[in-house]
């Protein structure tokens, strides 16, 4: 008898690709194994074995495959369903998930770049001959592709080699330099407790007399003391006083000035034994005790409670339950750049247990979490990571955490598949038998809808641990301080008297400003000409600190022109402005505060956001500006003012949901401040003061704010109620983006009648020389979402037939929002 395979492709196509396999082939593949295949002309790929069959492919005539990878299967059936629920709720190929969820070190294929890892340093006598071969070609070469390896060793199947090589760590892939970021612990210094007493003093500097440098010491704390608010580093008093570090040494060993860290109950984890977790307060256990009530009928929770509540510890009590079941736990969070402190958190408490999976960690790291989850090793119970940490193969899951479930970066927007991470996880854990619990201070709408639905299950803490206040949340009228000519650039008389007296306290401060660049809009005062991106529908950022013109988009820069382009008169102007423009401001207002800016520009170095975070938390820096990237659940003790510079260009973007997001981002933002005892204090400056969402956010209304915008949705079909699929067109050719769409819109609404929007252009209409066209499909909650996708991928089918509309490239986005 024949045998075939059918594979998946980490490639996008329609279906299962189809080989031929020997008898002892086919009983040995099981499916989830590897193999690595020939493809098109002379590609090579690895791909997933999927099904053993005795069916020929009736278009093509099946290659052989070059050899099984495996001695058994990576990817879990259990997995491999899920992956095919995501490729089909989502509408995209499995070989898109696929190439999603494995790392690249398991997939190499033809094109790949392989190089020496220079650490590793190996003896020719370890190396099989093929091994020597490749190794020894890259002392000549940096890098070579796999198909230069299959030239040099002179044979197709190479991948096991370098496969093993790669295992090893002799050999890497080349686009993985990243390494993890350890901050480095500062040494702090202060007077011992027992000298807090006027009297304990005095007789400490009697004693001291005879022994004159080590009074000198004492006496430069004291000035330093005085003269900033800040804990003061041993390398600032050996500065100051002069003193030597033996000097010091001999009065921290006589028990009179004592060193320390900075957050000590942060441990770095490097192998010390775990720390006990937290007590809970009579509050959390209450909220603890509701969720495993409510997971007794429901698989999934909402855990609504307000910033600074507490709800992280009380998922530490979850996740130590679920480990002692020997269950293993997901932890998923919006962005792993912005998790360093949660990591260190859960390693001090679970140890060696904590597995991080990060996209930007070195492939061998990777690969390693991917082994260990599959045997369900020790080192992988608790998996920490964001949104793709979802497709790992899990062997045995009991609980999924989705943290700060509302927020915009769980969901995919480009490449395919386009999933939302905190939907793909109730799936998962539905699969799985397992709970999942979302939290979050600001909940989506649509998962406080489900919840009021009776769908999930709903736990509220409406208190701050501690019982520490709410900030104090007062909003400016911009118009108002204009008119009375009380501001200084962009800064308001009261958020001014904010800052200084925050800053005399000893305090922080960050302030918010949601576009970065120094101003977003530069036009010509005679003639009203702005200068715009040649590739984009935009006008162009000006950039200060480089004298530039920048698009957001694509990247384009160009110098700061003297004069307008089109009429040729020095009168540009700058409108609007960005956190750069702000951090010039602050500079000049507080010139004495370090002022330090966080955004999109300042974080793109290695391990540049890391650093930022570390200097905050060490109180290096002052006064903090950034963009959004400031609200995402970072958790700072010093913070004491919270300043939002403008909320009105939140307030007006063009969205459904921007009433929805403005929310979340101000309460998640304000939320920064006051964190431990003293009470925090936000400023939110506007020219609309009244609008309904600065109400509900200055009395941390979220009910009324999610009543008001449900009411909205009804009204006008939006999500929750409705749901949406959108469609874009794409192509460098403005004309053939017209009729394509056109065509596809007419096609669309032969079916489903009204509810088509569209074809409009976004926007921004041109992005990169192409141009975007949307439609957008609203489905009323009772039209079968299944049957509409099915109608969709039919019209889209008839639509790649046209010849004329091939070259437009279709995205389709399920759930766009
Ligand atoms: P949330 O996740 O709701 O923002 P956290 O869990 O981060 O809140 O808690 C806020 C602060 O309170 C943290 O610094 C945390 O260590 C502290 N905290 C919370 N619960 C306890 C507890 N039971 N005992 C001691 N400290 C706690
Ligand atoms: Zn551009």
């Amino acid at each position: 008898m024949t045998h075939f395979l059918d594979v998946i492709l980490p490639i996008p196509l329609q279906k299962a690709f189809t080989y031929h396999i020997t008898e002892a082939e086919a009983q040995f593949l099981k499916t989830g194994m590897r193999v690595a295949v020939p493809f098109g002309k002379r590609k090579i790929y690895t791909a997933l074995a999927y099904n053993v069959h005795n069916n020929p492919p009736t278009a093509y005539e099946p290659k052989t495959i070059h050899q099984i990878l495996d001695e058994s299967p990576v990817v879990t059936a259990l997995q491999l369903k899920h992956w095919e629920w995501i490729a089909h709720y989502y509408m995209c190929t499995l070989g898109e998930v696929m190439r999603a969820a494995m790392p690249n070190a398991f997939i190499l294929e033809s094109e790949t770049l392989i190089s020496r890892n220079e650490a590793v340093t190996i003896k020719d006598s370890e190396l099989k001959d093929d091994e020597f071969l490749i190794y020894e070609a890259l002392h000549y070469q940096s890098s070579l592709k796999i198909q230069d390896i299959v030239a040099i060793l002179d044979k197709k199947r190479i991948l096991p080699v370098v496969n093993g090589l790669v295992e090893k760590g002799v050999l890497q892939l080349q686009e993985e330099l990243y390494e993890k970021y350890k901050p480095k612990l500062v040494r702090y210094i202060r007077l011992h407790g027992h000298y807090k007493s006027e009297d304990k003093l005095q007789e400490l500097l009697e004693i001291l007399s005879r022994a004159p440098k080590q009074r000198e010491v004492i006496l430069a704390l004291f000035h330093l003391r005085a003269s900033e608010h800040r804990p003061i580093k041993v390398s600032e008093l050996i500065k100051q006083s002069g003193a030597t570090s033996a000097i010091i040494k001999a009065l921290i060993d006589k028990g009179i000035l004592e060193d320390y860290h900075i957050q000590t109950d942060r441990i770095q984890f490097e192998g010390e034994a775990p720390i006990a977790s937290k007590i809970l307060n009579e509050t959390q256990k209450e909220a603890f005790n509701g969720i495993k009530t409510a997971f007794n009928t429901k698989s999934v929770v909402l855990l609504h409670g307000v910033t600074s509540s507490g709800k992280t510890e009380i998922y530490v009590k979850l996740i130590e339950e679920q480990l002692e079941a020997g269950k293993q736990v997901l932890y998923l969070l919006p962005e792993i750049a912005l998790t360093t402190q949660l990591v260190q958190r859960m390693q001090g408490y679970f140890g060696e247990k904590v597995a991080v999976f990060h996209s930007r960690y070195s492939g061998n790291e990777r690969v390693e979490v991917w082994h260990n989850l599959l045997a369900n090793s020790e080192k992988a119970q608790l998996i920490i990571g964001a949104r793709s940490a979802l497709l790992l193969p899990f062997s045995n899951l009991g609980l999924i955490i989705v943290d700060e479930e509302h927020e915009q970066s769980y969901k995919q927007f480009d490449p395919a598949p386009r999933y939302h991470a905190r939907d793909a996880a109730i799936v998962l854990a539905s699969m799985h038998k397992a709970e999942a619990l979302l939290g979050s201070a600001t909940p989506s709408l649509e998962s406080y809808f489900n919840a009021n639905q009776g769908k999930y299950g709903l736990v509220e803490l409406t208190k701050r641990y501690n019982n520490v206040l709410m900030p104090d949340i007062e909003l400016v009228d911009l118009a108002d301080k204009y008119r009375r000519k009380r501001m200084k650039g962009h800064f308001s008389d009261r958020l001014i008297e904010e800052m200084t007296e925050t800053l005399d306290q000893g305090f922080q401060i960050i302030l918010f400003q949601n576009r970065r660049g120094f101003s977003p809009i530069v036009e010509c005062k005679s003639c009203g000409h702005s200068p715009q991106c040649p590739n984009c529908d935009v006008s162009l950022t000006y950039h200060q600190y480089r004298d530039q013109l920048r698009c957001h988009y694509c990247g384009y820069h160009t110098v700061m022109p003297k004069s307008c382009e089109a009429c040729g008169n020095a009168t540009l102007d700058t409108k609007g402005f960005g956190t750069e423009q702000i951090e010039g401001e602050v500079k000049a207002l507080f010139p004495d505060q370090k002022v330090a800016r966080m955004d999109l520009d300042t974080t793109r170095g290695k391990h540049a956001f890391e650093k930022i975070i570390t200097s905050f938390e060490q109180r290096d820096i002052d006064i903090l500006v950034g963009t959004q990237m400031l609200t995402k659940g970072l958790d700072f003790r010093h913070v004491k003012l919270v300043g939002i510079m403008n909320a009105d260009n939140l307030l007006n973007f063009p969205d459904f949901r921007a009433h929805e997001r403005s929310y979340q981002l101000m309460t998640q933002v304000s939320g920064r401040a006051g964190r431990t005892d003293v009470r925090g204090k936000v400023l939110i400056q506007s020219y609309n003061p009244h609008h309904n969402i600065l109400q509900q956010v200055s009395t941390n209304a979220y009910n009324e704010m999610y009543t008001e915008q449900l009411n909205d949705r009804y009204n006008y079909k939006y999500p929750p109620i409705y749901r949406l699929i959108k469609l874009t067109f794409k192509h460098k050719d403005y004309n053939r983006v017209n009729l394509a769409a056109d065509w596809y819109a007419k096609s669309l609404r032969q079916v489903f009648k009204s509810n088509i929007l569209g074809p409009e252009f976004p926007p921004i209409s041109r992005i990169r020389n192409l141009y975007n066209k949307n439609i957008l499909v609203k489905i009323p909650p009772q039209q079968s979402l299944v049957q509409t996708k099915a109608a969709i991928k039919r019209i889209d089918n008839s639509f790649n037939a046209i010849k004329d509309f091939r070259a437009v490239r279709v995205i389709i986005n399920v759930d766009n929002y």
